[in-house]
C-alpha cells in the first residue's frame, strides 16, 4: 500500500446551495478530523450552480488547505453526473456521498464506517423520519416497495443522497443518466454486501429542493434500464429473440389460418379485423428479432467491458521466468 494513502473521500454534489456550503464544510471538517485525522478529502462538485455556490466553494478550498477539491461543471448535467465525477476523482478507501443542502447531517458518518466495517461494501442511509413534504414521501415510498420487489433490494430508502461505499464499489458501478438511485441495485447485482443505518435527517434550511413529482416516473422508467442491463446487457437476442418467436409464431399461425379460409372455403368470410392481427404480428415479431440481433451487434462491440466484479484473488508467479 502506498504511503500517505487517503481514508475517506466525501462526494458532495451542488447545485445551487450557495448558503448551505459554509456550514456544510464547517461540520464535515469537524467530524473528519476526529474520524480519520488528516486523511481525507472533500470533493465539492458544482454541477452548474447559477447563484454563488462556487464562490462559496473557492473560499472553502482556500482555507482548507489541501484537504477538498473542487470540480465545476459548464453547465447543469444532474446530480448522477456529478456523483459520477467524484467517484472518478476520489482517491479514498472509503467513499461517502451526502447532499449539499444540509439535510443529511455530517454528525452522522461514523455509523457508516462502523457499519462499512462490519464487513459490507455499500451502506445506504435511511431517513426513518423524513422531513419533507408528503408528495415527496409517499411517491417514495411506493418506489422503495416496488424497486424492492422487482429487484430483490429492499431498502427503506434506495435513494437516500447520504451512503458510504468501498472504493472498489464506486470504481465498479458506472452510474449515468438518473441511474445514481439505482446504486445499491447495481451493486447488489454485482455481488457487493449491501446494509442500510438509520440516520436523522434535516427540514431544508436554504434554497429549495431541485427535483419534483416528475422524478418518479423517470425512475420507474429507470427501474426497466437497470432490470435489463442486468440480466440481458449481454444477451440482448435471449429476450428479444423470445419476444420476437412468439410473436411471429402467433402472426404465421393466424395468416395460414386466414390462407386456409380463403383457399377452401373461397372467401374469408368476416375475417378481416384477425388478418391484420396476423399481419402486425408478424411485423412485429420480424422487429423484435432485428432489436436482437441489433443489441447482439452492440453487446459484441461493447465486449471489451468486465462482466464481473473481482472479489479477492490467490496469484502465483511459479510460471514467471525470473530474470536476475
Ligand atoms: N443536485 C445536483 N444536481 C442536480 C440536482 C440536485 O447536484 O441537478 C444536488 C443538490 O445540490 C443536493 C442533492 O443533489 O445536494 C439533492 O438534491 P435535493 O435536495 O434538491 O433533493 P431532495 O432532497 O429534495 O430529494
Ligand atoms: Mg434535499
Amino acid at each position: 500500500m502506498k504511503k500517505n494513502k487517503l481514508k475517506i473521500s466525501v462526494v458532495i454534489p451542488v447545485y445551487n446551495e450557495a448558503e448551505s456550503v459554509p456550514e456544510l464544510y464547517t461540520r464535515l471538517k469537524t467530524v473528519l478530523a476526529k474520524l480519520s485525522g488528516k486523511q481525507y478529502e472533500l470533493i465539492f462538485i458544482d454541477d452548474g450552480s447559477n447563484d454563488s455556490s462556487f464562490e462559496e466553494i473557492q473560499k472553502v478550498y482556500k482555507s482548507a488547505r489541501g484537504h477538498v477539491r473542487a470540480f465545476r461543471f459548464k453547465r447543469n448535467f444532474g446530480k448522477a453526473a456529478a456523483l459520477s465525477k467524484g467517484f472518478e476523482e476520489a482517491r479514498g478507501d472509503i467513499v461517502i456521498t451526502i447532499d449539499s443542502d444540509l439535510q443529511d447531517l455530517p454528525e452522522e458518518i461514523p455509523k457508516f464506517i462502523e457499519k462499512l466495517n462490519e464487513g459490507y461494501d455499500l451502506v445506504s442511509g435511511w431517513k426513518q423520519k423524513r422531513k419533507d413534504p408528503l408528495n415527496k414521501t409517499l411517491p417514495s415510498k411506493l418506489f422503495n416497495l416496488v424497486t424492492g420487489m422487482l429487484t430483490g433490494t429492499r431498502l427503506h430508502d434506495l435513494n437516500c443522497g447520504m451512503k458510504a461505499y468501498r472504493s472498489s464499489v464506486v470504481k465498479d458501478v458506472r452510474v449515468y443518466g438518473e441511474l445514481h438511485r439505482y446504486i445499491p441495485v447495481l451493486a447488489k447485482f454485482k455481488g457487493y454486501k449491501i446494509a442500510e443505518v438509520r440516520i436523522k435527517h434535516a427540514p431544508r434550511k436554504y434554497g429549495k429542493s431541485k427535483y419534483g413529482m416528475g422524478r418518479f416516473l423517470k425512475g420507474f422508467f429507470d427501474l426497466l434500464t437497470v432490470l435489463f442491463l442486468n440480466s440481458y446487457l449481454k444477451r440482448p437476442m435471449h429476450l428479444f429473440g423470445l419476444f420476437g418467436i412468439v410473436t411471429l409464431t402467433g402472426g404465421v399461425g393466424i395468416n395460414a389460418y386466414i390462407t386456409y379460409l380463403r383457399l377452401m372455403k373461397g372467401d374469408i368470410a368476416g375475417r378481416y379485423p384477425l388478418l391484420f392481427l396476423g399481419v402486425l404480428l408478424m411485423i412485429v415479431g420480424v422487429q423484435f428479432i432485428t432489436t436482437g440481433l441489433l443489441g447482439e451487434m452492440l453487446a459484441n462491440m461493447n465486449s471489451s467491458r468486465e462482466e464481473y466484479s473481482l472479489g479477492e484473488e490467490l496469484e502465483s508467479d511459479a510460471l514467471l521466468e525470473k530474470k536476475e
